[in-house]
C-alpha cells in the first residue's frame, strides 16, 4: 500500500482569463469536495491567482503559480518574485520543460529558484524529464538524474521534505502520447527515486512525492495512478476542463 498522499496538480499554462478561471473553479469545487485523502492543486497563470485564492479558501483545493524569479524584488522587468507570491499560492511549478525549452530555464536557475520558493514557504513543484532526441539516444537515466541532483542541489532533507517531483518526458507533454505506465513506473522508482534517498536519506526520500506528466487524461490516469511509485499526476491540457479534471482525479 501506498502512505505518500496522493497529488493531482493542474497546469494551466497560458489560459484562462479572470473571468474564465473564475468559471473553472466554480465548476471544480462542488466536484472535487469529497477527494480528501488527495492534494488537489490549481497552478494557474499569476493573473488569476488573487480569484483562485479568494474562491478556493476553506476548500481542500489549494492554489499553485506556474513559476516565479529566484531575486526578491528589484529591476526585473515582468517577473513575480517568490515574497510576492506566497499570500496567494501555497505551490509553484519550477522547471516546467515549456520553460526550459523557450525561456532559457536550465539546472542552476531551477535550483536558484527552488530554494527561492522554499524560503518563503512555498511548496515547489519541480519538473523534469527527457527530450525526444535525449529518450531515442538512450539518455533519459542520465539527463533526468542529473536534473534532479542540479535542481535539489544544496537543500536540506527537511528542505527536500516539502518538494514534489514531476517527471515529465517532454515528448509526452501535449502530445498525447504518453509513456506507459510500466515506463513512468521504472524511472520514478529506479531513477528519480534512488537519488532521492541518496542525497536526503531513505525516510525522506521515500516519503517525497513524484508525479507524472504527459497527456495524463481520465483514460489512462487510473492505471498510471495505480503504479508503486507513480504518486499523482501535473496535468496539462486536461486541467482546463472541469469534466477531464475531475475524470483524472477519479483515477487516484
Ligand atoms: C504539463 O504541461 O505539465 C503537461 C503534462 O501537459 P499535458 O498534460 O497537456 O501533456
Amino acid at each position: 500500500m501506498k502512505t505518500r498522499r496522493p497529488m493531482v496538480a493542474g497546469n494551466w499554462k497560458m489560459n484562462k482569463t479572470i473571468e474564465e478561471a473564475a468559471e473553472l473553479i466554480d465548476a471544480l469545487i462542488p466536484r472535487l469536495q469529497e477527494y480528501n485523502n488527495i492534494d488537489l492543486v490549481v497552478c494557474t497563470p499569476y493573473i488569476d491567482l488573487p480569484v483562485a485564492k479568494e474562491k478556493l479558501e476553506g476548500t481542500n483545493i489549494k492554489v499553485g503559480a506556474q513559476n516565479l524569479h529566484w531575486e526578491t524584488s528589484g529591476a526585473y522587468t515582468g517577473e513575480i518574485s517568490a515574497p510576492m507570491l506566497k499570500d496567494l499560492c501555497d505551490y509553484v511549478i519550477i522547471g516546467h520543460s515549456e520553460r526550459r525549452a523557450m525561456f532559457g530555464e536550465n539546472d542552476e536557475t531551477v535550483n536558484k529558484k527552488v530554494a527561492a520558493a522554499l524560503a518563503v514557504g512555498l511548496q515547489p513543484i519541480v519538473c523534469v524529464g527527457e527530450t525526444l532526441e535525449e529518450n531515442e539516444a538512450g539518455q533519459t537515466d542520465e539527463v533526468v538524474g542529473r536534473m534532479v541532483r542540479e535542481g535539489l542541489k544544496g537543500l536540506s532533507s527537511e528542505e527536500a521534505s516539502r518538494i514534489v517531483v514531476a517527471y515529465e518526458p517532454v515528448w509526452a507533454i501535449g502530445t498525447g502520447r504518453t509513456a506507459t505506465p510500466d515506463q513512468a513506473n521504472d524511472i520514478h522508482k529506479n531513477v528519480v527515486r534512488p537519488i532521492l534517498r541518496e542525497m536526503f536519506g531513505a525516510e525522506v526520500g521515500d516519503g517525497m512525492r513524484i508525479l507524472y506528466g504527459g497527456s495524463v487524461k481520465p483514460s489512462n490516469a487510473a492505471e498510471l495512478f495505480g503504479q508503486s511509485d507513480i504518486d499523482g499526476g501535473l496535468i496539462g491540457g486536461a486541467s482546463l476542463k472541469a469534466d477531464d479534471f475531475v475524470g483524472i482525479t477519479q483515477g487516484v
